[in-house]
């Protein structure tokens, strides 16, 4: 602070006036107070240039203070900006976020519209078949069916999905025995011990309403990446086919029993002209009426097999089961077959265990099919050959008949065709056998009607070996 000179003079001119009374040396002392004062003022002076310095630091520290606030409030602007274009950028993905999940939205409805068209196309298809078709899982479990399966079997989808197929539609074979679990080819399948089955053999389908129909089927497994899952049955009710099949057989009947009288009246008036009952014939004539006895008889035998045939299919063969001696039946066959054995040069046996029990069975269809066996065992093998005959008690109440021949044998790609009607092989055809190929039919009908089984190997040129097995007693069969 300056204190103005005037003052200092009026302080010092004051206080002049008032020692000058009192002081002797004036002078001195006006130095000294003098003195004192320039020292207060230096240090006035000396606190105001540290004031000053003090108040250039705060201004400085202010300075600094002010350019940091401007360096933030640039630094928030910034940010500020920062975030503005960040907010854009977001509601700019957000929008085209928007519009892809639209896009996406519409083509998974497109998607979902086609795969329903899709579905629904297969089910209807699926739907108009004829057949039946059932899906199961690898439970045997039912997961789908179609209308035909419902109506074929009277169960509705609601009905049956999830429960197995097996217990909800029983099997039946012809003659009414229900198929076990185990036995039914839809396990076989499912269990991988039969790839396809085509059941050719007709079986019987049991309805909710506890009435049959007879069924002809395939069943196919349902594999992905190697492993099974499921299987898929198509079936066919083959009602109809019977019926065409029952109307072919009566006529066949009927044609075989008209023709049995004329064949009839042809054989009894050639035995006649041979026996010279209605006066000589010349040898030339005798040979030609021999001709005609011996192709008469041929069909005869041809239309008493034809008519044995249509009984079988038909049913009505009368049997009648009698506790039989299978030995003896067999023997006795053999006996009727000496001549041709003899004739044939065939190196000829048979052998049979010591304990055969006897079968209940009807003697005279028995003996047909040993007779068949018989009969194209030797027929099918060329002189001088062997033919040998075994029985065994087999295990099980069974028997087993085993017929081995050193013959011709059966083309291994014909095989398959062995017992159906009508069929020969190549093989033997071109060769000087006469034959129907209605013998392994009648037999094989004839085994499997009595509860055995036929079967046979063989090998061209080697021979053949056929192998009956015959229950010693018929499980109580229902007929259908
Ligand atoms: P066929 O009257 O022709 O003998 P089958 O039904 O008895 O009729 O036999 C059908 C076919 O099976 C025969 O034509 C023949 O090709 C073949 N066959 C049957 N048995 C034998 C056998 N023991 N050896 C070779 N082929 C056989």
């Amino acid at each position: 602070m300056t204190i103005p000179n005037n003052k200092i003079y009026k302080v010092n001119s004051v206080r002049k006036n008032k020692n000058l009374k009192k002081d002797i040396s004036p002078s001195v002392d006006i130095a000294h107070k003098l003195k004192v004062r320039a020292k207060e003022k230096e240090n006035i002076r000396r606190k105001l240039a540290v004031t000053a310095k003090q108040l250039a630091l705060v201004a400085r520290e202010n300075e600094n203070a002010r350019r940091k606030l401007v360096i933030t409030a640039k630094k928030l602007a910034l940010s500020a900006s920062e975030k503005e274009t960040a907010r854009r950028s977001l509601a700019v993905t957000a929008r085209e976020l928007k519009r892809l999940h639209w896009t996406l939205e519409k083509k998974v409805l497109k998607r979902t519209k086609d795969l329903d068209q899709v579905r629904s196309k297969n089910e209807a298809i699926l739907a108009s078949i004829g057949d039946g078709l059932v899906v199961v899982d690898k439970e045997g479990k039912i997961t789908y069916i179609n209308k035909s399966f419902e109506e074929m079997l009277g169960w509705k989808s609601q009905e049956i999905i999830g429960k197995s197929m097996v217990e909800i539609v029983p099997r039946e074979d012809v003659d009414g025995v229900e198929v076990q679990f185990k036995e039914r080819i839809l396990t076989q399948v499912l269990s991988g011990k039969k790839f396809v089955a085509n059941l050719t053999n007709p079986f019987y389908y049991i309805r909710k309403d506890k009435s049959r129909f007879p069924v002809s089927s395939i069943i196919a497994p349902v594999v992905l990446a190697s492993k099974i899952i499921g299987a898929v049955e198509v079936f066919r009710d083959i009602t109809k086919e019977k019926e065409v099949d029952k109307a072919k057989t009566e006529f066949v009947s009927l044609a075989s029993h008209q023709l049995r009288t004329p064949l009839s009246t042809v054989s009894w008036y050639s035995e006649m002209l041979l026996a010279g009952d209605v006066g000589d014939v010349t040898p030339e004539q005798k040979k030609y009426i021999e001709e005609i006895y011996r192709g008469n008889q041929r069909m005869v035998n041809l239309v008493n097999t034809l008519l044995d045939v249509s009984r079988i299919e038909l049913g009505t063969f009368i049997v009648e089961s009698k506790p039989t001696n299978i030995v003896k039946l067999v023997q006795g066959v053999i006996e009727e077959y000496r001549l041709q054995i003899r004739e044939k040069r065939i190196h000829f046996s048979f052998s049979s265990e010591k304990s055969i029990p006897n079968i209940q069975v009807d003697p005279k269809i028995l003996r047909m099919v040993v007779q068949n066996l018989l009969s194209n065992a030797i027929k099918y093998t060329p002189e001088g050959g062997r033919v040998f005959i075994s029985l065994f008690a087999q295990k099980g109440n069974a028997v087993l008949f085993k017929i081995v021949d050193t013959g011709y044998g059966i083309p291994k790609n014909q095989q398959d065709k062995i017992f159906t009607k009508l069929f020969r092989a190549d093989n033997v055809v071109g060769k000087d056998t006469e034959g129907t190929g209605l013998g392994l039919y009648i037999a094989k009908s004839i085994v499997e009607q009595s509860g055995g089984k036929i079967w046979f190997e063989s090998s061209e040129n080697k021979g053949t070996t056929f192998n009956v097995t015959l229950p010693l007693k018929r499980k109580n069969p229902k007929k259908a």
